[in-house]
């Protein structure tokens, strides 16, 4: 089984990146809202931050308390979008309760939405239209195309129908020719289903939950879960399980979690591009 890992695929992307960003008249520029102190997002933002410098583009976080009232916070995204200098904003995820996630990641301006998570974005995914893809989805087919795995004609199965990854996935999928078949919580005989793929995508959010009887021999088995357990990190796939069934597996960590943040500087680079530099 050949091992599809995310490193040199990310390094790809950045090397363009670097190439690409040092043509325009000034640096690509993100802002990252961070609200509250959860400490998983610390660690996010603190790698976007970093990963900007080190491409020379201008990233910034702007922190605000977890108790926070919904008008403030909207007031700074108004002011973000008005910004010329700012090209990408993005609002950190999970917020605080007492916050409506979808009205305030609505009020971002589409064409600075870097998660690519705007309904106007979402739409345009739908339509086919070239649009800021959200993240991982987008890493995900970065990974199919560097290690030439066919796509078009190929029977696609995406395991979770979430906004932020299985729909989106399942969107690019279609849009490469792929036949996408997408399954979730209420399908019945999941491991039938999953068996019919050529490419199957696990984003259930279920440690270990596709084994040896959901894989196709010579399938490619994309693993988009991440799970923090006693024995390490693990994903929605049993890799020791399907090793000697499937073609391609992509490890975790160092798979699809790499590619997360590659996607979103691509992202702040094509926002800032867009705005005529
Ligand atoms: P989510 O919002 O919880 O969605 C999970 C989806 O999986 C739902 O559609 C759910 O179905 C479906 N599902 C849950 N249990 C299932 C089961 N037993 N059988 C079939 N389908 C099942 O999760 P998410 O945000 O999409 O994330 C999915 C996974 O990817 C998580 O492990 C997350 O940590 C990981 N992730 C990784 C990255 C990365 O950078 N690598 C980025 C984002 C997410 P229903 O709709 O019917 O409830």
């Amino acid at each position: 089984m050949k091992s599809l890992a995310g490193r040199p695929v990310a390094d790809a992307i950045y090397a363009e990146l670097r190439r690409e960003a040092a043509a325009l008249s000034s640096p690509p520029s993100l802002v990252v809202l961070l609200i509250g102190e959860d400490p998983a997002s610390q660690t996010y933002v603190a790698s976007k931050e970093k990963r900007c410098a080190e491409l020379g583009f201008r990233g910034k976080v702007e922190r605000l308390p977890a108790t926070v009232e919904a008008d403030t916070v909207f007031r700074r995204i108004s002011a973000l979008n008005a910004d010329r200098n700012v090209h990408g904003i993005l609002v950190q995820l999970p917020l605080p309760p007492q916050l409506p996630r979808e009205a305030i990641l609505e009020s971002i301006d589409p064409e600075k939405d870097v998660d690519g998570l705007h309904p106007v974005n979402a739409g345009r995914l739908v339509q086919g239209r070239p649009t800021l893809e959200p993240c991982t989805p987008a890493g995900v087919m970065e990974i199919l195309k560097f290690y030439e795995i066919p796509v078009s004609g190929r029977r696609a199965v995406v395991v979770g129908r979430s906004d932020i990854v299985g729909k989106p996935m399942a969107l690019l999928l279609l849009r490469a020719d792929a036949t996408v078949t997408v399954a979730h919580s209420k399908t019945p005989d999941l491991a039938l289903v999953c068996r019919e793929a050529d490419i199957l995508v696990a984003a259930a959010g279920r440690p270990k939950l596709i084994g040896s009887s959901y894989v196709k021999p010579g399938a490619t088995v994309i693993d988009v879960g991440i799970h923090r357990t006693p024995d390490g990190l693990v994903g929605d796939v049993d890799a020791a399980a399907i090793a000697s069934l499937a073609g391609a597996l992509t490890p975790v960590p160092g798979g699809v979690g790499v590619m997360t943040i590659a996607m979103l500087m691509r992202n702040v680079f094509r926002a800032a591009k867009d705005v005529g530099h």
